[in-house]
């Protein structure tokens, strides 16, 4: 999953960049709110971590941007709206203005880390902590996955893989859209690095592993298996 950190004070900005990159989510940050928009743009993020105060443009406009269709891709990006005030307005007005959810700093990476957890399963429609497709179980909070009761040893790249396919099993993806939303914004588009973390993650899954190719169009991750 791609998220998206909007943040002017850039030690909150990296240290919530390195958290949930440790959590498994491919991460870009902008430190202010033109740039947020330029990068929202032209590219399909799956959820923003927005501050409400921001130079340049604020959160709020951003989030009214967003909602009105700003950027491109599949499904508009969740946001998590973050703000140093707690005043009933302003946490009114962010809902109204677009956010899914929001987060009165100074909080606990922990509690940033679950919503945002508990904002991409809504995503996908889905409302228990842990996915199930077929015989793959995946623990996202834990960073655990087991396939038939197994536990697979994965890479994070290789588990950030498993998860989008698990939350959009039975979708024919592109190789572009698996890199859209499970690396960041320094992979490079040329690469075959897609390819290779598939292949590396078949080969984990073990006999009968339920990726299929779909020749020309992508990948699919099947619910039996
Ligand atoms: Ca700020």
């Amino acid at each position: 999953m791609r998220i998206l950190v909007v943040e002017d004070e850039v030690e909150l900005a990296d240290a919530v960049q390195r958290g949930l990159q440790r959590e498994g989510y491919a991460v870009d940050v902008a430190y202010g709110g033109d740039e947020g928009l330029d990068k929202i743009s032209y590219t399909s993020y799956d959820l923003i971590c927005l501050d409400l105060n921001l130079p340049g443009t604020d959160g709020r406009e951003i989030a009214r941007q967003v909602r009105d269709g700003l950027g491109f891709g599949d499904e508009p990006p969740r946001i998590l709206m973050l703000t140093a005030r707690d005043s009933l307005d302003d946490r009114v007005a962010g809902l109204d203005d677009g956010a899914d959810d929001y987060l009165v700093k100074p909080f606990q990476f922990a509690e940033l880390a679950a919503r945002v957890r508990a904002l991409l399963r809504r995503d996908a429609g889905r409302s228990g902590a842990i996915l199930t497709v077929g015989g793959l179980e995946l623990d996202a909070a834990r960073h655990r996955a087991t396939r038939h009761g197994r536990p697979l040893d994965l890479t994070a790249k290789e588990f950030a893989l498993l998860r989008y396919l698990m939350l959009h099993s039975g979708q024919v993806l592109a190789a572009e859209r698996l890199l859209e939303h499970v690396w960041d914004e320094h992979a490079d588009p040329f690469t075959n690095t897609v390819r290779v973390t598939v292949s590396n993650l078949r080969r984990k899954l073990g006999s009968a592993q339920p990726i299929e190719t779909v020749v020309g169009s992508g990948y699919r991750l099947g619910e039996a298996g």
